[in-house]
């Protein structure tokens, strides 16, 4: 019997833990800890602990497929190679801008960084996105902003060296558990738990201080939070003059939001803002969490913006136990934006409308002209899908089924292509609609590297070999790209592309396999080979031009739907603790699975009252999107006029409901968290 262990990293959310697979003969039957991890010291939460069982599963992809007639038939990978690669120049040389792609916050840093160089030298375009900009893309333009740099900005280890942690729109206890564990630390030493939320949530539960607002009103919260900051002469004078500009401006207008004016505007008593403002402004060190909660909104960027003002305002930034901390949703989510996968900025968010950069990037690659266009984001390219604008797109490792707002809308947008290849592990909602499926390897079949929401750069590990012919990402791109008649993918392992990475990645350049390979890895920046790497960012100067950060003083703006007679309640979404994003993985696991099986919404009982709705009855839940039929699940852990409902369920689909149509205009974040709904009891 052949037992190996092999240590690796989580695929599921960011928060990076590492564990040992464990594999008996090839096949995986079990997780171990690896205490030495120092993310989560050999504890794991529910997701990490199952995370080996859907790699087996008998309905993984095996062989490349092609659509003939409406039916999939299996092709060999030559076949199915040539058809992607004799479409896809036939595209680009008619209008490469008509091709879009989309990269994957689950793949490793070595498949993006493929990606989105095939995309950029390969087809000519920068139409490559990902993800990230449906959960953190307001994070990256928030905090460039205001820090100079769009990232978490400490540790979570940091976390527990807090005296007051601040979540505000961030489940972390189901979301982020080994961040959550951080937090319960910090707990234990003393430290007051503040948690802002539209829903009572595990994490609210264990709150010292709990403020229930409605979904949209992020910003009239925060600027209330500092209008009391300033009021009482709790600003951190010292760091506010010395390490910031725009503070006059900031402070006039946090001067319109007094609490009780707040209260009118978020639902939150005023005492309770007082309450909330003052604990924070009076702790030593103050760690701010958010997560989607502040940033899937048309003011997300701003939201974000705002929670950078609280934090420089009260000097809570580059220290232990402070900063502003976005919680990245998935594995590799900060890895993908660092990789480029995103249509304004190369490897280490060099803008590509800077043609000096351009110009770098060229001498790198050893390519032809790059575009400096900026390419489209994700909604945008459904919008132009949907439009015929877009007429081809490669999607590798995502699911826009379930993951985009508007089902309805991706669904035609997709099905009106001329062309459409996914490459994924299973045959999702999207493959099931692609011309050209590809099948992948998973995670514990590859090697590479994943970035953690805390900017770690840790190893993942080949445990087992891929089922069937199953192909590494990379090596799938690399294939088509040098089909496509490009000499620049000769590429020969992940350790081979992550060379290229760090000769072009500045954050990424002290970063070699020896130091990788020690189980605290590395935290960017890390510029050269002598460099410790950077766990707090900000330290001394934020990472903007003349080194100050910035104060934005923004007002508060109405989400862009809002309840009347028709759809009187405000349905927003998100995610629990037993599945993750679309359920291709965890669904497919059968423990997980067998925890949370299906769908629910729900329903504060003084609403389910007025409805004749009764806990676990079936109810249509409507908007102007679309409708879907699910179990009531009635509750007080939501307020009154607030409906919730978990988006991994594609039999009872969130985003049939929410909307695509209104987008932040910095990050193009759709209205995620607030569409306007209503609700029915099911005969
Ligand atoms: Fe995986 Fe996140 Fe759970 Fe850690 S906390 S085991 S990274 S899902």
């Amino acid at each position: 019997m052949n037992i190996q262990y092999t240590p690796t990293t989580c695929p599921y959310c960011g928060c990076g833990c590492g564990f040992n697979l464990v594999s008996v003969n090839g096949k995986l039957k079990g997780v171990e800890p690896w205490k030495r991890n120092p993310v989560n010291e050999g504890k794991l939460c529910p997701k990490g602990n199952f995370s080996y069982e859907f790699v087996h599963r008998e309905d993984r992809l095996t062989t490349p497929l092609i659509k003939k007639g409406g039916e999939f038939v299996e092709a060999t990978w030559d076949e199915a190679l040539d058809l992607v690669a004799s479409k896809l120049t036939e595209m680009k040389e008619a209008n490469a801008e008509q091709l879009a792609f989309l990269s994957s916050a689950r793949c490793t840093n070595e498949d993006n960084y493929a990606f989105q160089k095939f995309v950029r030298t390969v087809v000519g375009t920068n139409n490559v996105d990902h993800c990230a900009r449906l959960c953190h893309g307001p994070s990256v333009a928030g905090l460039a902003q205001t820090f100079g740099s769009g990232a978490m900005t400490n540790s979570l280890e940091s976390c527990a060296h807090a005296d007051v942690v601040f979540l505000i729109g961030t489940n972390t206890l189901e979301q982020h558990p080994l961040m959550w564990r951080r937090v319960l630390q910090a707990k234990e030493k003393g430290a007051k738990i503040i948690v802002a939320d539209p829903r009572f949530t595990p994490s609210a539960k264990q709150a010292d201080l709990y403020i229930p607002f409605q979904s949209g009103t992020d910003v009239a919260l925060l600027n209330s939070m500092m209008n009391v900051i300033i009021a009482e002469g709790l600003e951190d004078k010292e760091f506010v003059k010395n390490r910031t500009t725009g503070y006059e401006e900031l402070k006039e207008m946090v001067k319109k939001y007094p609490p009780e004016e707040a209260e009118k505007i978020t639902g939150v008593p005023a005492d309770l803002i007082r309450e909330a403002a003052l604990m924070y402004a009076k702790a030593d060190s103050a760690a701010l969490l958010f997560s989607m909660g502040i940033t899937q909104h048309t003011v997300g960027t701003e939201n974000v913006m705002s929670t950078s003002n609280l934090s420089m305002l009260t000097g809570n930034i580059g220290r232990p136990g402070t900063g502003v901390n976005p919680l990245r949703g998935q594995n590799n989510v900060q890895g993908a934006c660092d990789m480029g996968a995103l249509p304004v900025v190369y490897p280490g968010y060099q803008a590509v409308i800077n043609e000096e950069l351009g110009e770098k990037m060229q001498t790198s690659w050893g390519c032809g002209d790059l575009s400096c266009a900026p390419g489209l984001t994700v909604v945008e390219m459904m919008h132009a899908a949907h439009d015929g604008d877009i007429t081809g797109m490669y999607i590798m490792g995502e699911n826009p089924m379930i993951s985009d707002p508007d089902q309805q809308h991706v669904e035609a947008a997709l099905n009106n292509l001329d062309f459409l290849v996914v490459q994924d592990i299973f045959l999702t909602e999207t493959a099931a609609l692609a011309d050209v499926v590809l099948p992948a390897f998973s995670w514990a079949e590859k090697d590479g590297t994943f970035t953690s929401t805390e900017r770690r750069v840790q190893y993942i590990r080949k445990a087992v070999d891929g089922p069937g012919e199953t192909r590494d990402d990379w090596e799938i791109v690399s294939d088509i790209a040098t089909r496509m008649g490009s000499d620049l993918f000769k590429f020969t392992s992940a350790e081979d592309i992550f060379e290229e990475v760090r000769s072009v990645t500045p954050q990424y350049a002290g970063m070699n396999p020896e130091r990788l390979s020690k189980p605290e890895a590395l935290h960017w920046p890390c510029p050269d080979e002598e460099h410790p790497g950077t766990p707090i960012l900000h330290a001394e100067k934020f990472a903007t031009p003349d080194g100050l950060g910035v104060f934005k003083a923004i007002e508060f703006k109405p989400p862009a739907e809002n309840p009347d007679d028709e759809y009187p309640f405000i349905l927003t979404t998100g995610r629990m603790l037993f599945h993750w994003h679309t359920g291709s993985m965890t669904r497919r696991s059968t423990t997980l699975d067998r925890e949370v099986p299906t769908g629910f919404v729900e329903i504060n009982p003084e609403d389910a009252a007025k409805l004749g709705i009764k806990n676990k009855e079936m109810v249509k839940v409507k908007t102007r999107r679309g409708e879907i039929e699910v179990p009531a699940k009635v509750t007080s852990d939501i307020i009154p006029g607030t409906v919730f409902i978990p988006f991994h369920f594609a039999e009872c689909a969130a985003n049939m409901l929410t909307s695509g149509d209104a987008l932040d205009p910095f990050a193009k974040m759709p209205e995620l968290k607030v569409s306007a709904a209503s609700i029915e009891k099911l005969e």
